[in-house]
């Protein structure tokens, strides 16, 4: 959680992980004064990118780094005040943006990475302190910008199932129903459900305000959420490989997909 010493460390192996495979790996720092400990908290976005300049499109892979500091779903009242370890909510997506940035090093000339490994998604407790980074981000985006974003959060469940967010959708249905038909060819319609599921207020909503269409990638189908419960052991490393495996073979074969706009009717 922001402002500890494990976060430090973790920002600090996060980046050494990535950099081998990356162009550039950057810090992006802000501030917010946080309600709860009436004092100003630094966090920190990692922002690291593959071709970035000399792409045709540019794809935007994001996921947030920190974890809660509040177990405020805990069956047990006396755990609401303390910190979880966020195995999945957190730690799952910044695990398969860790290993993409190894498996897609070599990719198409034409594609574009931006791996962003957002801080302050989890602070809270309210939504109003939530989204730190992204929204941060989302004020500050980068020359030349992303073409579309997918979001992982919430994806290494046991036996993972992603079904079709809402807000995502709406931001760009052709996109998601590309997406979706793509890695239902593929072999991975047992992962990603084409049906909907929740409607969620996660890190995409800032892009999207952005006009950046956005994807959240989500099971949010998961008992342990916001509890000391979301530990390693209810994660699954073959639900990990099957996200990173759906994006990697997405990234490779449409390398240049082109998100179309809509129109100013939808
Ligand atoms: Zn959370």
């Amino acid at each position: 959680m922001p402002g500890t010493k494990a976060h430090l460390l973790c920002r600090k192996y996060i980046v050494d992980t990535i950099k081998p495979y990356c162009d550039s790996v950057t810090l992006q720092q802000f501030t917010h004064f946080w309600s709860v400990s009436q004092s100003t908290l630094t966090m920190h976005n990692i922002i690291a990118t593959q071709n970035w300049k000399d792409a045709k499109e540019r794809v935007l892979l994001l996921a947030h780094w920190d974890s809660r500091p509040f177990a405020d779903q805990d069956k047990n009242p006396a755990n609401h005040d303390k910190p979880i370890l966020g195995a999945d909510d957190g730690a799952s997506g910044v695990a398969v943006l860790m290993e993409l940035a190894k498996a897609l090093q070599n990719h198409h000339p034409g594609l574009g990475i931006m791996f962003f490994f957002t801080d302050g998604e989890d602070l809270g407790p309210n939504i109003d302190e939530m989204l730190l980074g992204t929204d941060y981000f989302a004020d500050h985006l980068p020359s030349p910008k992303p073409n579309y974003g997918i979001l992982l959060d919430m994806i290494g469940n046991k036996g993972v199932k992603v079904p079709i967010e809402q807000e995502g959708y709406n931001s760009n249905p052709r996109f998601v129903n590309d997406f979706y038909s793509f890695v239902d060819k593929n072999g991975f319609s047992g992962t990603f459900p084409d049906k909907f599921g929740y409607d969620m207020e996660d890190d995409h909503i800032p892009l999207i305000q952005k006009g950046i269409p956005t994807m959240d990638l989500i099971d949010f189908d998961y008992a342990p959420w916001h509890t000391l419960g979301d530990t390693v052991d209810k994660c699954s490393a073959e639900s990990l490989g099957k996200i990173g495996d759906a994006l990697t073979l997405w990234l490779t074969q449409k390398p240049v997909y082109k998100v179309v706009p809509m129109g100013p009717t939808g």
